[in-house]
């Protein structure tokens, strides 16, 4: 366990009654944040599907801002598992406004990350995320087929191309068999430029899917 998420870990059970986002005392702990947080998130309105390069719908639940920024902040570099929580209420309160056609999908794909990455963090957040939508639209998770092979240069800063410069070559699948002819939801938690989205179709479309659309919970705008 890494030292943030030890951390992390501790202060949820050491503290449970303080809002993470806005310091507030809680009262009651069934949720990972203040009602006032919480009312924030579920009140904003939903964000319509884009499309991006090979991705022809990207469904996302609300701009990468305000709350849902800390809560994501929170959940992945402060080890806050305890965030699913308000991420399945989002997305589900986003899927009941904006439903994505379940009954094409085959299967769910959380963006992966690499074995670095994976150890210092311990958990991929894109799998936690991926794991909220199968229990909300009853469709399995796969996450050891696509795969990242190294650790690519940081992305921030970059333009959308330089960034997929940067990410080509870095997935692959272990198993384009079982990619052919499939339809495919790659799951992450934002959405920046698109790129390692684009970057992880492109992958899985040279496997063989048949098409590959794309949930984030949040987008940057
Ligand atoms: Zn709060």
């Amino acid at each position: 366990m890494g030292i943030i998420e030890l951390l992390g870990s501790c202060v949820d059970m050491l503290i449970p009654d303080e809002c993470p986002i806005c310091g507030v005392r809680m009262t009651a702990h069934s949720s990972p944040v203040c009602p006032a947080c919480r009312g924030s998130l579920l009140s904003e309105s939903a964000l319509a599907p884009v499309s991006s390069g090979h991705i022809p719908a990207i469904w996302s639940c609300l701009p990468y801002s305000g709350v849902l920024r800390e809560c994501i902040k929170q959940f992945k570099y402060h080890g806050r598992k305890r965030m699913t929580r308000v991420f399945f209420d989002l997305a589900g309160e986003y899927l009941a406004e904006k439903p994505v056609p379940v009954d094409i999908i085959d299967s769910l794909i959380p963006v992966p990350i690499c074995s670095a990455r994976l150890r210092e963090r311990r958990f991929n957040q894109s799998e936690l995320i991926a794991g909220i939508l199968c229990r909300l639209v009853s469709k399995p998770v796969c996450v050891h087929n696509l795969t990242k092979s190294e650790n690519t240069p940081p992305q921030n800063g970059l333009s959308r191309n330089r960034r997929i410069d940067n990410l080509k070559g870095s997935f692959f699948t272990r198993d384009p068999a079982a990619m052919r002819d499939k339809t495919i939801l790659l799951v992450d938690d934002v959405m920046t430029t698109g790129a390692t989205l684009e970057t992880c179709a492109e992958e899985l479309l040279r496997a063989g899917a048949k098409k590959v659309l794309g949930f984030t919970l949040a987008r940057t705008l």
